[in-house]
């Protein structure tokens, strides 16, 4: 019976096998017509007709040069309100004409009348901002007295109350306008040195080739390099290492020049504002204190225990005793198999989401059925996804929808930008709707962990189960550990530099190198080679940028704990932050949340949670 059974599955398998393989050879990607209108966007939410987007359009340019009036008037009573009403008008028209152009543009990348629309009102941005440039600079004269007696006589200048207590907490940084002109001609030259390390390691770079998968010679690159190293036999992985590290070796001494250039500009900058430290400076602009980015990495380092027993698993599952740096991106749990249609992916999500009561349930519904999704891949459509809008309509979704899991978690990720839009236009006032991007990847990261702990419950497939837990830990080692271990290399070069200590390709290796073992030594083989990673990370050219990502998932992860026990008042706080915009600072949008990001806590109850998602799948692999 059981040899029948597996008989009658081989045939059937083979059966969907050769019936995939037709379907692949006449599929070609569907135009936009052969997609029912459910499952695309509905742009004439934004405008109607292309009539509609012309007289918006015409209106603003008519409009351009009328904010001139007001220069050198600021002061005045009334002049700072009706000039900053003004502005507030057209900048709102051309945010929805530059959204509708440019997704008009996404669906369909070779349309020549959306890249048309989309070149216009890119020019005419340009045009608004260099006429209204003055604006700011001006405020910034007014003495701080009288701007606050400006703002207690006007409730439509209250809604800039933040914004304006932000530019005076800076005001000490900001120079002469002589200096600040000398600063900005500077400006050009140290964007310089991104570009170097652009042109270096994407256009002059030679890669050799590598053996793949089917014993064929193929030409490196970085694409193919991430997909070699997940290659099954060990010999191809370290081939691929063996040639990206080997090409980055040849111009070690020009990665070293340019990062130390970078670095010095950054220090240049940091001393002419007057800050202490470079760090200081770069995170004086979300109001950051630089203790909040020492505790980070402090408290990662007191969680490397479950980190190596991730690793350890990883040896018992792949049977090796040895595993190298290069081994780590070997799935080591089988791809699910299971798929799902865009409507099982809605009603999963929408289950999901059932902790977070009624009304936030509702509104996802709304949002993934009345067209803000443009669902399926169409072609010349742009790849990948997004959550986008302008104020005074409904925010969009791009995906290319293809029915894996992943898919399923791309579609909640978005879904939570959108409604933290959503509610925050519904909320604020257009002054302090854009959140920024400290918070932005919380209300996304908050509705992934939402389906993964719903599919965990749900799921009775012990593969299943597996390969779901695999990609928490592994996504949790790639936002937490890995980005905190760049964080902590960026601190130690902008520290060694400030010191006067000349950054060489050995200082350089040998930091890295260090911060690297002290992660990994004694679970990992890590060869030499690895310790220029330094030169390979793009990122490190925008200075201590990184570390945002480990605090957007400690935050997420902590406040959607809260949630899913039912703490009391935590989903009310919550929803108070997803309608909170940028109306006050990050660190103080996320203490009224629920989460003080300032302390270890958050950070260690995430890595408490990864301690206990490797438990969990050790748990599984003994049974
Ligand atoms: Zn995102």
């Amino acid at each position: 019976m059981k040899r029948l059974m597996s008989l009658i599955t081989i045939v059937a398998l083979l059966l969907s096998v050769a019936i995939a393989g037709e379907m692949d050879k006449s599929k070609q990607i569907p135009t936009r017509d052969e997609i029912d209108e459910q499952y695309r966007w509905n742009l004439a939410d934004i405008y109607p007709t292309t009539d509609a987007w012309e007289k918006d359009y015409a209106y603003v340019e008519s409009k351009i040069d009328h904010l001139k009036k007001y220069k050198g008037r600021l002061i005045k009573s009334k002049n700072l309100e009706k000039c900053l009403k003004e502005s507030e008008e057209l900048e709102k028209k051309l945010d929805l004409l530059y959204v509708s152009s440019h997704l008009l543009k996404d669906q369909d990348t070779k349309n020549t009348t959306s890249q048309a629309l989309a070149g216009r009102i890119a020019s005419m941005n340009q045009q608004f901002y260099q006429e209204r440039a003055f604006l700011w600079p001006e405020i910034q004269e007014i003495p701080t007295k009288k701007l606050s007696q400006l703002v207690e006589q006007s409730d439509y200048l209250k809604q800039y109350e933040h914004a304006f207590d932000d530019m005076v907490r800076q005001k000490e940084h900001i120079l002469s306008e002589r200096e600040e002109e000398l600063l900005s001609m500077a400006g050009q030259m140290g964007s310089e040195f991104s570009n170097i390390r652009e042109a270096l390691t994407q256009a002059d770079i030679e890669f050799p080739k590598v053996k793949d998968d089917d014993g064929d010679m193929i030409e490196l690159s970085y694409g193919r390099y991430s997909a070699l190293l997940q290659s099954k036999d060990p010999e191809i992985r370290r081939g691929a290492f063996k040639g990206m590290y080997g090409t980055f070796d040849k111009f070690k001494n020009t990665s070293a020049a340019t990062y130390r250039g970078s670095i010095k500009k950054d220090i240049f900058y940091a001393k002419a504002r007057g800050y202490d430290s470079c760090i200081e400076m770069a995170l004086d602009g979300d109001n950051v204190p630089v203790e909040v980015y020492d505790n980070l990495i402090t408290t990662v380092h007191e969680y490397m225990e479950p980190l190596h027993r991730y690793m350890n698993l990883r040896k018992k599952i792949m049977g090796v005793d040895e595993l190298h740096l290069y081994d780590t991106s070997v799935p080591i749990t089988a791809e699910s198999e299971v798929k799902y249609t865009y409507e099982e992916a809605v009603d999963i999500i929408l289950k999901a989401l059932e902790v977070m009561g009624p009304e936030y349930q509702a509104n996802a519904k709304m949002a993934l059925s009345s067209r803000w999704v443009d669902v399926y891949e169409t072609r010349n459509k742009r790849s990948g996804a997004y959550s986008w809008g302008a104020y005074g309509v409904h925010p969009y979704i791009l995906m290319n929808f293809n029915g894996t899991r992943n898919s399923v978690f791309t579609l909640i990720h978005e879904l939570g930008h959108s409604l933290h839009s959503f509610y925050t236009n519904k909320n604020q006032p257009y002054p302090t709707a854009n959140y920024s991007l400290f918070v932005a990847e919380v209300a996304s990261t908050f509705n992934e962990n939402l389906l993964m702990n719903y599919m965990l419950q749900t799921l009775k497939d012990k593969d299943e189960k597996l390969s779901l837990l695999d990609q928490w830990a592994d996504n949790l080692q790639g936002t937490l550990y890995t980005q905190v271990l760049f964080a902590e290399f960026e601190r130690e070069a902008h520290s060694l530099a400030e010191q006067g200590i000349p950054l060489t390709v050995e200082k350089l290796s040998d930091t890295y190198m260090n911060i690297l073992k002290s992660y990994y030594e004694g679970v990992l083989e890590i060869d030499d080679e690895y310790a220029l990673t330094w030169s390979r990370i793009p990122h490190f050219y925008r200075q201590f940028y990184v570390y945002k990502y480990a605090t957007s998932i400690c935050a997420s992860t902590d406040l959607s704990k809260k949630v899913i026990d039912g703490e009391e008042g935590a989903l009310d706080k919550y929803m108070a932050f997803l309608s909170s915009g940028s109306s006050d600072y990050p660190i103080e949008l996320l203490k009224k949340a629920g989460v003080d990001i300032s302390t270890p806590e958050p950070i260690a109850s995430t890595l408490q949670l990864f301690d206990s998602i490797i438990t969990q799948m050790e748990e599984l692999i003994e049974e």
